[in-house]
């Protein structure tokens, strides 16, 4: 509870090592006091189970978003020393690499609103949702190979894309090191038909509005490309489907075998397993997983081709002339190599970030030279009825290895929300709030309702005022196509 809690800043609460047995770090929820008296105690158990992993450094955090999730909490962020530490699974997540893209185009609302039905009724065709769903991109499985080791710049070589697209991607839409000798058969029979697919539930194709009134830095709205009054623009989020869920329960079930018998590593939940990153399984693991990095920047390289041609379908016009310029594409399901300043010394990490967006400040070598000055673009995900935000780094996001929110999280399970919403008259109110939404699943839509969902506002406030991004611009849903 609170209690427990040191109050840092308004919106940093540390809990110490001294809470529980082996903890190597203390905690830190990023969250203001609201947030934090909602937060649920599943999120406190877990960032502290986070906080005994070997080789943790630093504190073991929990975004503002956080919530409950499978071993870490979503919304999670723990760096391990490169040498010492542990790389685990479950501080990923199933869904490797899921991630948001987000995309302007040069035209008003006025322009959009007439065609908005169409529009997002031949996205509904052409990017196609639900759980088991298969994409328009027919390849080989040694084909797939080659692109889980080269991710986005296999789409843009096959004429999925543009050049500049790679550019405006997390690690260039290709983490280097990915080898596919490390996955599975199963993995690739469960991925090579899905790129190009949104999948199932929080996973989501939405039509947005930037309004004047929701430019809270103008100087850095311009340089992301936000110059129309009411200029729609286009986010999506979805992740690696059934590939990256395989490649996780492949080295899930690896980790549990060598973890306490071959390293002698005792974990306080089995949802916590790991094995050193610095060993044969813990390498092999970090090759497959940037296999399942790679396959998730394809598949959202192929859905802004989908996004282009269906623009280009419903106005006649070529892509190009409508903008469609992609702004940045970030993971917020990974574990990344990364060099931080920890205690005034460089040091090699491993960073994982479950449900957590790295949000590089000004400077970062790592970005590319149209944001090296701005700090990086940084998409977070609201509610397809509240509204979503455009964030930037900044240089105090060192603070947490330069990690941020990804979302405003749950405050409902999916199963208290389909009790209290219902499907079809969601759609129906919605529609009548000027959302145009379209759903292979009415079930799924009801878990997805607005207040199953935090507070946007308050969230993204809470990263702004403990110098973790800062907010650029709120974007509001006016077409959503639904997992
Ligand atoms: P997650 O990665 O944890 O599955 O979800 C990321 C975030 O996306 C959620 O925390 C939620 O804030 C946001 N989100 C889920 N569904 C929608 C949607 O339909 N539209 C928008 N704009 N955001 C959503
Ligand atoms: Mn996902
Ligand atoms: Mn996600």
């Amino acid at each position: 509870s609170v209690r427990d809690f040191k109050k840092v800043s308004d919106t940093v609460w540390e809990i110490p090592s001294s809470y529980k047995d082996g903890m190597r770090v203390p905690a830190r929820i990023y969250a203001t006091e609201r947030l934090i008296r909602e937060m649920d105690d599943g999120v406190i158990d877990q960032v502290t189970n986070v906080a005994t992993l070997p080789g943790i450094v630093g504190h073991a955090f929990c975004m503002p978003d956080g919530h409950w999730g499978y071993g870490f909490p979503i919304g999670g962020v723990a760096a391990m020393d490169a040498r010492s530490g542990v790389i685990s699974p479950g501080g990923i997540g199933f869904d490797v690499n899921c991630g948001m893209r987000l995309v302007l185009t040069n035209l008003s609302f006025g322009e959009v609103r007439e065609r908005l039905r169409d529009l997002v009724d031949r996205l509904f065709e052409r990017v196609p949702a639900g759980v088991g769903s298969t994409g328009l991109l027919k390849i080989s499985q040694d084909e797939f190979r080659r692109v889980v080791e080269e991710g986005a710049r296999w789409c843009v070589r096959n004429g999925y894309g543009w050049d500049e697209d790679l550019e405006r991607t997390e690690e260039f839409g290709c983490i280097s090191g990915a080898d596919a000798s490390k996955i599975s058969n199963k993995a690739v029979e469960r991925g090579y038909k899905q790129i190009g697919t949104l999948g199932s539930g929080n996973h989501y194709l939405e039509i947005q509005v930037v309004k004047p009134e929701n430019i809270f830095d103008p100087q850095l709205a311009r340089a992301f490309g936000i110059t129309l009054p009411e200029q729609v623009a286009v986010m999506f989020h979805c992740g690696s489907r059934g590939f990256g869920h395989q490649v996780a329960t492949d080295y899930l079930q690896l980790f549990l075998k060598v973890m306490e018998k071959k390293y002698g590593i005792r974990i306080l939940d089995r949802e916590l397993a790991c094995a050193p990153f610095n060993s044969p399984e813990g390498r092999d693991y970090f090759a497959a997983m940037k296999c399942a990095v790679n396959m998730s920047f394809a598949n959202r390289q192929v859905i802004l081709h989908r996004v282009r041609e269906v623009f280009s379908d419903v106005f006649g016009r070529d892509p190009a002339e409508m903008g469609l310029h992609q702004v940045y594409d970030v993971a917020h399901n990974t574990a990344k190599l990364e060099e931080h300043i920890l205690d005034g010394q460089p040091r090699q990490l491993l960073v994982h970030r479950k449900g957590a967006t790295r949000a590089f400040g000004p400077g970062a070598h790592a970005l590319p030279p149209v944001y090296r000055n701005t700090g990086q673009p940084v998409i977070v995900g609201g509610s397809m009825e509240t509204g979503s935000y455009l964030l930037a780094g900044v240089e105090t996001g060192s603070q947490t290895f330069f990690s941020t929110a990804h979302g405003s999280g749950r405050t409902m399970s999916r199963k208290q929300a389909k009790r209290m919403f219902q499907g079809k008259q969601l759609q129906r109110d919605m529609e009548g709030r000027g959302i145009y939404v379209r759903t292979v699943s009415f079930s799924g839509l009801a878990e997805e309702a607005g207040p199953a969902y935090k507070d946007i506002d308050e969230v993204v406030g809470a990263t702004e005022l403990a110098g973790i991004s800062r907010r650029v611009a709120r974007l509001i849903p006016v077409g959503n196509v639904k997992g």
